[in-house]
């Protein structure tokens, strides 16, 4: 399915009478949202598996790369929806405690990346191989062009290669009006299940279980292509700044009481994930080890741009990545409502806590980096509190609408496991 929703054809007049034409000289962006994409999974992660993600070094490289990223909740609809507006999935009203399902769509009151960047003049592109990523939930606000793809609905088939999305991500920046710059966003699902990999591609890449062999081989799937499209997507003459990052990670019974998918769970296997930059006004070889969160990329690709920013509650971390001195009191908040869970989790240097709020035990609180697996809990009642205190100062969710999914996408999400 792809619609315009407004042509290509505006054209910006300079001021004092004149008719000519004014360049807009201002840098494209293009922001790819990975989805499932596990920080040590990839090779940018100390000690993670060399050559899955060479992509993502290459950028890292040529910019910066945040290596204690935490994402505001483990599945796409509400991560993405914060990635995207800079505010918790429960300022927006997108958090779900649905009954074994979860339908709410973005709020019309919700304040995208793209809103923003139309209003300063950019054009606006929207490419998403995940259906909770389109316009079925609100996300195509702001788009001039919006294209989802949702393959024919047929027994095995339930999501689109990354080639086809990138592909047509191209073509519809070459066909963006030259004069102006553009905002290209694009996610891509290849690391999602079910398992596309094929044996060939997991024997280049041994795990400790299949699961992860296949995962690993469709993550370096995933990595080609935004390697096509760090290469590929940009325009003669103009800058550009490019970012990608993951809206989640992935369980893959590594250790086996992470479970298997996404959604329940707030250890760092489901909220750590990469975000890497590069181009126009970021330094090369920049490193951030402390934590950050996913709410800090719209502040950071505003400030990037010299654009305002209100009402964000991330912080840009554009001062950091020209040297200013980490924060040392950061302490990053997220959750999970997705069918019938309230877990809630506090990461914050050197530590992190995660809580089921629907059971009576306490927080389990884990030392970092030694235990990112959670399996040694360490007693801190002071840690237990801030969590909790956290938890209470992100109150119950405003509800965002329910939308009527139709048949031929609950088949889809279902298949990708969003619906039981
Ligand atoms: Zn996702």
């Amino acid at each position: 399915m792809s619609r315009l929703m407004t042509p290509f054809a505006i054209i910006a007049l300079s001021g004092a009478g004149c008719a000519a034409p004014q360049r807009d000289a201002r840098p494209d962006v293009v922001l790819v949202i990975g989805c499932t994409v596990r920080w040590d999974q990839t090779s940018l992660a100390e000690g993670g598996p060399a050559g899955t993600t060479p992509g993502l070094e290459q950028i890292a490289a040529d910019g910066v790369s945040f290596d204690q990223l935490i994402v505001q909740a483990p599945w796409t609809r509400p991560s993405i929806a914060s990635l995207l507006t800079g505010a918790s999935p429960e300022a927006v009203g997108i958090a779900d405690p649905g009954e074994g399902r979860s339908d709410r769509s973005l709020p019309a009151s919700a304040l995208l990346l793209s809103e923003r960047l139309r209003e300063a003049g950019y054009t606006t592109l929207s490419l998403s191989a995940n259906p909770n990523a389109g316009p079925l939930f609100g996300f195509d606000q702001g788009f001039d062009h919006t294209q989802v793809f949702a393959p024919p609905w047929r027994e095995g088939v339930v999501k689109t290669a990354g080639e086809e999305v990138v592909r047509a991500a191209l073509s519809a920046l070459e066909a963006a009006p030259a004069d102006r710059p553009a905002l290209l966003q694009v996610v891509l699902v290849d690391t999602h299940l079910p398992d596309t990999s094929s044996a060939a591609e997991r024997a280049l890449f041994p795990a400790e279980s299949e699961r992860v062999s296949g995962y690993r081989a469709m993550l370096h799937t995933l990595d080609q292509q935004v390697g096509a499209l760090y290469r590929g997507a940009s325009r003669e003459g103009r800058g550009r700044v490019f970012a990608f990052i993951g809206d989640h990670g992935e369980g893959l019974r590594s250790p086996e009481h992470h479970g298997n998918g996404h959604g329940r769970h707030l250890y760092p296997s489901a909220v750590q994930v990469p975000w890497v930059m590069a181009g126009e006004g970021i330094p090369a070889g920049v490193k951030v080890p402390e934590v950050a969160a996913g709410l800090d990329l719209v502040p950071t690709l505003l400030s990037l741009l010299d654009l305002p920013g209100q009402g964000l509650e991330g912080v840009s971390q554009v001062a950091r990545l020209r040297g200013a001195p980490p924060a040392t009191d950061r302490e990053v908040y997220t959750a999970t409502w997705f069918q019938d869970t309230e877990r809630a989790a506090l990461y914050a240097g050197g530590w992190y806590c995660t809580r089921d709020f629907r059971a009576a035990t306490p927080a389990g609180c884990f030392d970092l980096p030694g235990d990112r697996d959670g399996v040694n809990m360490v007693q801190d009642l002071a840690r237990q509190e801030r969590l909790g205190r956290a938890h209470a100062a992100h109150p119950a969710p405003l509800w965002g609408e329910e939308v009527e999914v139709g048949e031929a996408a609950e088949g889809q999400l279902r298949a990708l496991g969003y619906v039981e």
